[in-house]
Parts: C-alpha cells; structure tokens; sequence
C-alpha cells in the first residue's frame, strides 16, 4: 500500500503522504537532492521556512531504543526517536539504508519518528513509540504509520547470528529470505510484524530499497559513509 508522492518545495525533494499532511501531521522522506543537513546554518533556515517550522530536534542516533519526548524545550542528546506534542517542533532522523519509521495520530495530535536499523527493529523500537503514544492519549485506531526508504529485503544480506537473534525474539522467519545460501532480511516487514495486531489504522510503506535507489538514496552498504538523508515529521502549526 503506498499512496506517496514525490514533492519539491523551495530546493527540498521528499516523499510524503499527502492525506496525512493535510490531516496537519508534515513530514517527509528527502531524497539526496536535497540539502543533507537541516542543522546547518543557511539549510536549516531555508528548511524551517519552507515547512513553517519553529524548531528542528534531532539525535545522536546510536541504534538503540531510546525515545525522547520533546515537550519542554531541552535537546536532547543521545537516541533513536523522538515524540512531538507540541506544535511546530519537527524530529529529524537521518539515514543511510536504516528504516525510519514514522507513527502519528492526527486528530489528537501526536506523531513519533524512530531510527530502525536491525538493532533497534530486534530490541522493538517501533512497538515502544507505539506505546509511548498511547500512554500519553493518542488513540490506536487513528495512528497511521509511515516507513520510509529502507534497504530491503532484495539487498539487506545479514549473517545467521542476525536471524537467530531475531528468531529468539519472536519474529516470523519469513521477515528473511533465503537466496543461493545468503540470508536477507527484510526491515519493513519486521517492522510491520511489530504493528500487524496493534490495531492501528493503516501502515503505509513508501517501497523503496536505498541500494537499489540508484543514487537517489544514500545507501551505507552501497559506500555512503557520512552521507545521511533527512527524515521529518512534525505537527503543523496552527
Ligand atoms: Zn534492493
């Protein structure tokens, strides 16, 4: 199921979902035409104007399973996602072949934005943003979930000790395939196993592998070292 569209706005290129932005949850998946960092002085001016944004948060990701709630004004330092209730604020993750996951209630509003590398989909991340959100009032029956560009499971080659983990934890096998003796696994469906009984609205996954992206993603694995694209959310201001 994807439903996104490709988007320019003033010198950004993302993908959104065009009927969860208009329900006031902005976000988007850039792609590497865009500027690569929304912190930097001059960029990250012209990113809060072109969003109408007031702030952008974002973390010293470290493949765990750290959630900060960006409520009162600190910054936070170290983490893998970040809750927004306050308006105009975005949470940034960066990536390079990592899922980034985005969950949101828009009528409450509310949205999270998780780093879900292998490490942070086996320690569950997604499943804690999940109930973080309904903790603090937002309803499961409204959250829409976004996945943006991920590597997948046509690239994401991973050693056996990586299925057992992820066997030991519950998931189904069939979130790896099996090709010629190589073992793949796919992050989408991993974490889409962790929303599958949730009861949450829908799951839309933008499908698209950062390996096989020819460019328009970074991919780690395909030699992108520093180089990171940015993914957004925040709740639109009123
Ligand atoms: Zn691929």
């Amino acid at each position: 199921m994807t439903e996104f569209v490709l988007e320019k706005k003033s010198g950004w290129e993302y993908y959104h979902l065009p009927e969860l932005t208009a329900a006031g949850i902005i976000h988007g998946f850039f792609t590497r035409r865009s500027p690569s960092s929304v912190f930097d002085k001059e960029e990250g001016r012209a990113f809060l104007d072109a969003f109408s944004l007031e702030d952008a948060i974002a973390l010293q990701q470290e493949h765990g399973q750290e959630i900060h709630v960006a409520d009162n004004g600190d910054r936070p330092g170290r983490g893998d996602g970040i809750l927004l209730a306050r308006r105009g604020i975005a949470g940034v993750i960066k990536t390079a072949d990592c899922l980034c996951v985005v969950l949101a209630d828009p009528a409450f509003p509310m949205a999270v934005i998780v780093h879900a590398g292998w490490r942070g989909t086996l320690k569950k991340i997604t499943t804690k943003a999940l109930n973080m959100m309904v903790e603090r009032g937002a309803a499961r029956q409204r959250m829409i979930a976004l996945f943006g560009p991920s590597i997948r499971g046509c690239c994401y080659e991973v050693g056996p000790e990586v299925c057992d983990a992820f066997m030991h934890e519950g998931f189904p096998e069939d979130v790896f395939s099996r090709r010629n003796d190589r073992l793949f696994l796919d992050l989408a469906k991993a974490n889409g196993e962790l929303l599958k009984d949730e009861g949450i609205r829908a799951v839309h996954d933008v499908g698209i592998c950062t390996y096989c992206s020819g460019g328009v993603f970074a991919s780690y694995r395909r030699g992108a070292r520093n180089e990171r694209q940015v993914n957004f959310v925040a709740i639109k201001d009123r």
